[in-house]
């Protein structure tokens, strides 16, 4: 399984601020779209950072409520990790595990964004390819 299948099967709708918005709007986006990152890009099309929920707690929990309304490039991770839309699943997992986050955005071969894989996604579409794997060894085994 690749990243081209799961995308065409959750689709490739990126949530994503700009480099400018307040926290309290990237905040705001997270609670509405019930996710957990977003991508920072500034209408180009090209991934400048990203922001996740705890990029946020871990501000508040420093500046407390004022910490709202700092701009997302304050807080925002600039080396941000991608895969092609040709990456396995198993290397956006080994990603993932590595580098201790649970969202990788998809860039295509001239940097632009065209999908995010999250944790929710990739462990979901493991437990498929084990449940199928699964099932073809039980009827082989019935039919053996
Ligand atoms: P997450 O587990 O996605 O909530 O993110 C945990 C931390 O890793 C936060 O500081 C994020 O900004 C950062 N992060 C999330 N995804 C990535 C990524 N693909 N590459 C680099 N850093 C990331």
């Amino acid at each position: 399984m690749n990243v081209v299948t799961i995308l065409k099967q959750k689709g490739d709708q990126v949530t994503t601020v700009t480099s400018s918005s307040s926290l309290l709007d990237a905040a705001r986006k997270l609670a509405t779209k019930r996710i957990g990152a977003v991508v920072v890009s500034d209408g180009d099309g090209r991934v400048h950072g990203i922001l996740s929920e705890r990029d946020i707690v871990r501000a508040i929990a420093q500046g407390g409520h004022d910490a709202l309304s700092a701009p997302v490039s304050d807080l925002m991770t600039r080396d941000v990790t991608t895969c092609s839309p040709t990456a396995s699943l198993d290397e956006v997992m080994h990603k993932m595990t590595n580098g201790r986050f649970r969202h990788v955005p998809v860039v295509d071969g001239d940097g632009r964004l065209t999908g995010i894989i999250s944790i929710g996604d990739a462990v979901k579409h493991q437990i498929g390819e084990i449940t199928m794997e699964a099932e073809a060894m039980r009827e082989y085994i019935a039919r053996h």
